[in-house]
């Protein structure tokens, strides 16, 4: 007998999904999750992915077994599963969550549908976040959002699955290929992502509003929802109904947790409004956003400067820390992100293309819409975005004023002065016998002259920005990508383009 097909993706959770709910309202549903080996080949996937996928779905299995169903595992293109699955047994209905994901997926997608087409299957794609499938204008994004937030969550309730579960719980192997994993990251599964929302709206909230740029407060102030968010534990919906609930049984005194729990849902907007950018121009992966921005960077990677980037060697303190720390946990707070990807693209010059696939890797919570759109807006190539260099010694004097932090990941660094922190490579010989280490082997020397490489790298981008072809190039840009809503933060007198149009404000 025929059954209702739910593919599941980066979606790993039972409630509020919406494929689920609707295939289980037609008829009796087959769920299965397809391990694509193409997929996991490509440049941004990591063993850490692979793991949290894995863990989420013996969640995900175990809560479906009670109810007489189970999760089935298959493995191969899904094109050739979905056949293999459909001679065995047809099926005439296929459901799944709209996915905005890397141009493989996109690719991927299509094959699917033409697959459909050609096999007379409906393939029921329905919306995962507040993001807009063929979005004609960015007019109006903004009530399409709130929309879907405000439904109803999705329920599922008496299910009837197509056949008893299989007797073994669920296994799977990750690919030989896959490296990273580490080991302090963050585990999968919709209990772990509901303790942290729960921990976070109670009591962690309280510290957001000034303890999300320190790489020491961050870890606790922050959600920490991320890699529940991107591999679709939680559904986005729930998380904003849970934090609007929690803000309506706040007396109104409690103005500090408000205020982080307003802050936190205007984050949590930026998701989608990120997202939808990808969504909109699949392209930005690969092409800057403002193409009048090609060739900046292109001619000019320097392998030396990336492989010390990536092995944590640069000379700078802060930004050695942020590369261990992130190494070690698969997560960094977004100031910090920044200030990686700035140090890269601005004294370092590098392209954000490679640096991007390695910190995708490095990112438990790796979600392409938000990942390349940032990559690119903090590389300066969106042609639309305030161009924001952080310096790293000014990042570690605001945000680590005693040195906890690079101490913390960074051993040698424990036996440095207090005094040369901030620029330990200019100890004197003397400093450096007296403590114990040495410039140049166990504390890098910097990379460059980081004035000047800096100074240099903006005149480059401020050139390229005068020119006319670039400045005429900018409103199609805005016109496609940029929030239409109004700023209402201290950085308000950068929030309007030359244009007078608004522009999105993104920084904390
Ligand atoms: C270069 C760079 C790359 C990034 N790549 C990713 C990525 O691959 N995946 C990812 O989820 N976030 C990414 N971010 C955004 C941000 O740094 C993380 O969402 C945040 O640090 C995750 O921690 P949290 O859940 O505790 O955040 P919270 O501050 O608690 O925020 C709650 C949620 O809001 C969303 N959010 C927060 N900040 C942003 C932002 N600036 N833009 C868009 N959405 C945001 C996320 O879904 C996050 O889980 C990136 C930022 C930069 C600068």
């Amino acid at each position: 007998m025929s059954y209702q097909l739910v593919w599941f993706k980066r979606d790993l959770r039972w409630q509020d999904h919406a494929a689920l709910a609707e295939a289980s309202k037609r008829g009796k549903i087959r769920c299965i999750y397809i391990v694509e080996p193409e997929l996991w080949q490509q440049p941004d996937a990591a063993l850490q992915h692979f793991e949290f996928v894995r863990e989420s779905l013996q969640a995900l299995d175990a809560a479906l077994r009670p109810m007489g169903g189970c999760i089935e595992v298959l493995v191969g293109e899904a094109p050739d599963v979905l056949s293999r699955i459909w001679r065995e047994a047809p099926f005439a209905n296929l459901h799944s969550h709209q996915e905005t994901g890397n141009q493989w997926t996109y690719q991927r997608d299509l094959r699917v549908a033409a697959w459909c087409r050609a096999h007379d299957i409906a393939w029921h794609e329905h919306a995962q976040f507040g993001v807009v499938r063929a979005l004609k204008s960015r007019d109006g994004w903004q009530t399409a959002w709130e929309a879907h937030m405000q439904l109803p969550q999705r329920t599922f309730s008496e299910p009837v699955f197509w056949r008893a579960p299989a007797p073994e719980p669920l296994l799977l192997q990750a690919p030989n290929h896959l490296t990273h994993d580490p080991p302090l990251r963050q585990m999968g599964g919709r209990a772990q992502g509901l303790a942290a929302l729960q921990s976070f709206l109670k009591a962690r909230s309280l510290g957001y509003r000034g303890g999300i740029s320190s790489p020491l407060s961050a870890p606790d102030a922050c959600s920490r929802l991320s890699p529940y968010l991107s591999w679709g534990c939680l559904s986005m919906r729930e998380v904003v109904q849970a934090t609007r609930e929690q803000l309506a049984a706040l007396p109104p005194q409690a103005v500090r947790h408000r205020a982080g729990l307003t802050a936190f849902i205007s984050r949590l907007h930026w998701h989608c409004h990120f997202i939808q950018k990808l969504e909109s121009e699949p392209a930005i992966e690969w092409h800057n956003m403002h193409r009048g921005y090609d060739n900046l960077r292109e001619q000019e990677f320097n392998t030396a400067h990336f492989e010390a980037l990536q092995a944590a060697r640069t000379g700078w303190p802060m930004v050695d820390a942020c590369v261990t720390m992130l190494r070690e946990t698969g997560w960094l707070n977004f100031r910090m992100r920044a200030m990686l990807v700035s140090v890269a693209a601005y004294p370092l010059w590098l392209h954000w293309r490679p640096v991007g696939e390695w910190l995708a890797r490095q990112f438990l919570d790796y979600e392409p819409g938000i990942h390349w759109s940032q990559l690119q807006m903090q590389s300066g190539t969106t042609g639309i975005n305030t161009t924001r260099v952080y310096n790293p010694l000014k990042q570690a004097q605001d945000h680590d004023p005693h040195g906890q932090f690079v101490r913390r990941w960074l051993p040698a660094m424990r036996k440095v002065p207090d005094s040369w922190l901030w620029q330990p490579w200019q100890m004197p010989a003397s400093v450096q016998a007296q403590a114990g280490v040495r410039v140049g082997l166990d504390i890098p020397m910097p990379l460059v002259d980081l004035g000047e490489a800096t100074k240099l790298s903006k005149q480059k981008l401020y050139e390229r920005r005068g020119m006319q072809a670039v400045r005429e190039g900018k409103r199609a840009v805005i016109e496609k990508h940029a929030s239409r809503q109004r700023v209402t933060t201290r950085k308000k007198s950068n929030a309007r383009t030359a244009d007078n149009l608004p522009q999105m404000q993104f920084d904390f």
